[in-house]
């Protein structure tokens, strides 16, 4: 990468101008299916900085998406920013800026990401640095679960916005996740026929739900022994993990039912039918050797993906790294699920996420430090020089 175009789009990205976009995002309430305001808000940002703007419903109409592009007129790559505008469901946390430090709801989980987009779309169009391709900014609600189902963003994806690769400034900053596991959430109930009955008054060969619950628990742990063999160099291994269990009303009585909640979670990409097919077997054997029913909810919250280490996006992700902080960063897994799964599985798009290393996410202490934000702006404005111009 040129030094001296890097060292002018580093310089271009300005700290105040950064400031001022976050703070703007973070004053505006929006916790998930209630994004209109602060959608509206970064409309008005971006148009009062004369970017063209398109606002497609994409199955959202409370809060259109917002979607720029910055267009080199040439040939080349479009690299995309992705981010979501709406914040949990927790109380209102004003925007505050302290000690260069942005405290408030969703400063980290991620209007402060966001804010670092915008601010590295304006250095790069201020430079004239983006010759070839061109960056595409998309903005959306409905991410976070469960308010959320995701489906702007599907939507979005879709009606056509997407890139030929995708940038996701979650709260993460290191490592750089090429891989990560797929996540089921299961809740099975263990049932007998019969109503409540004393201990003492039980007929013979009643099941006991709470003991074949209790057998399922240990089988699920020899399983997630069996799992740990299923590895991945990046996202690490399979698992299976019980969380609630529970059953019973008092001491002395045989109850109906026992519950049992956790998670499965996988490292090969395209497997969670097998997955499911697995988990199946192993109730319906449960069901059989205790005379127990056993139902099943299997929710996927998605699949496992992976990220060829040789993609021009890691390329350019990792020289554009290098440029802005000196050194390029360790390869590794991404310990959460986000919209990058959705982009890799339904768009077929490579997808990182990189963001500012924030605190406080899900919580009502959220905090980002603005140097972060301007590495994380300018880390995003290099990558697009360096991804775009193939
Ligand atoms: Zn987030």
């Amino acid at each position: 990468m040129d030094t001296s175009l890097a060292n002018a789009v580093k310089a271009a990205v300005s700290p105040q101008r950064l400031t001022d976009t976050a703070l703007a995002l973070v004053a505006i309430p929006s916790p998930t299916r209630s994004a209109g305001p602060v959608a509206d808000e970064l409309a008005r940002i971006l148009t009062a900085d004369g970017f063209e703007l398109e606002r497609p419903v994409a199955d959202w109409p409370e809060a259109p998406a917002v979607v720029t592009r910055l267009d080199s007129g040439s040939p080349g790559r479009i690299l995309q920013f992705d981010g979501h505008l709406d914040t949990v469901h927790l109380p209102f946390i004003p925007a505050r800026l302290e000690d260069g430090v942005l405290y408030g709801s969703g400063a980290s989980d991620m209007k402060g990401g966001v804010a670092a987009c915008v601010e590295a779309l304006r250095a790069l169009r201020e430079t004239g640095a983006l010759t070839n391709g061109q960056v595409l900014l998309t903005t959306h609600d409905h991410h976070e679960g469960p308010w959320g189902d995701r489906r702007q963003l599907k939507a979005l994806i879709r009606e056509g916005y997407v890139g030929d690769g995708v940038l996701l400034p979650e709260y993460l900053a290191t490592p750089l996740p090429v891989a990560g596991r797929g996540q089921v959430i299961f809740e099975v109930r263990v049932r007998r026929v019969g109503e409540p009955v004393h201990e003492v008054l039980q007929p013979p060969g009643t099941p006991n739900v709470l003991m074949a619950g209790a057998e399922l628990a240990l089988r699920l742990r020899a399983l997630h022994e069996r799992l740990q063999r299923h590895t991945h160099a990046h996202a690490g291994a399979d698992s299976c993990f019980v969380g609630r269990l529970s059953s019973g009303e008092i001491y002395n009585q045989v109850p109906v039912e026992c519950m049992l909640n956790g998670t499965r979670r996988w490292v090969q990409a395209g497997t969670v039918e097998a997955v499911r097919a697995e988990f199946e077997q192993l109730l319906a054997e449960l069901a059989r050797d205790t005379g127990t029913q056993v139902e099943l909810d299997f929710s996927i919250s998605g699949d496992a993906f992976a990220i060829s280490p040789a993609d021009p996006l890691v390329a350019a992700f990792q020289t554009a790294h290098q440029a802005a902080t000196g050194a390029p960063l360790p390869l590794g897994g991404k310990p959460f699920m986000d919209d990058g799964n959705t982009f890799v599985a339904l768009a077929g798009i490579p997808a990182l996420t990189h963001g500012p290393a924030a605190t406080g996410a899900h919580t009502l202490d959220e905090r980002v430090s603005l140097d972060e934000l301007v590495r994380v702006a300018q880390v995003y404005a290099l990558t697009a020089l360096a991804y775009c111009a193939a």
